[in-house]
C-alpha cells in the first residue's frame, strides 16, 4: 500500500501523497478549515469552498497535494 489518500466534494478530488509531503504546514497556514492534522480525516472537503481547496492544493511546494476534476474521473 503506498498510503495515498483521495478526499472529494461534489467537484474535485484531492490526492494527498505522504511519502511527497514534507510537512512545510503551507495547506494549514493557508486553509487550516480544512487541512488539519490534528482532526481524522485531516482533510475535510466541506469546510471551505472548491476555489480555496484548489489554490492551496496548488500552493503545496513538494507536489504531495493534487487534484481532478470529477468529471474527469468520470470520462
Ligand atoms: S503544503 Fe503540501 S508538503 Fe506542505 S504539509 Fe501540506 S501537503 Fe505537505
Amino acid at each position: 500500500m503506498d498510503g495515498n489518500r483521495k478526499y472529494s466534494n461534489e467537484d474535485i478530488t484531492v490526492l494527498w501523497q505522504p511519502k511527497k509531503c514534507t510537512h512545510s504546514a503551507n495547506c494549514v497556514r493557508s486553509l487550516r478549515q480544512v487541512f488539519d492534522p490534528t482532526k481524522s480525516p485531516w482533510i475535510e472537503m466541506d469546510n471551505a469552498t472548491t476555489e480555496e481547496i484548489i489554490n492551496t492544493v496548488n500552493n503545496c511546494p513538494s507536489g504531495a497535494l493534487s487534484f481532478t476534476f470529477n468529471a474527469e474521473n468520470q470520462a
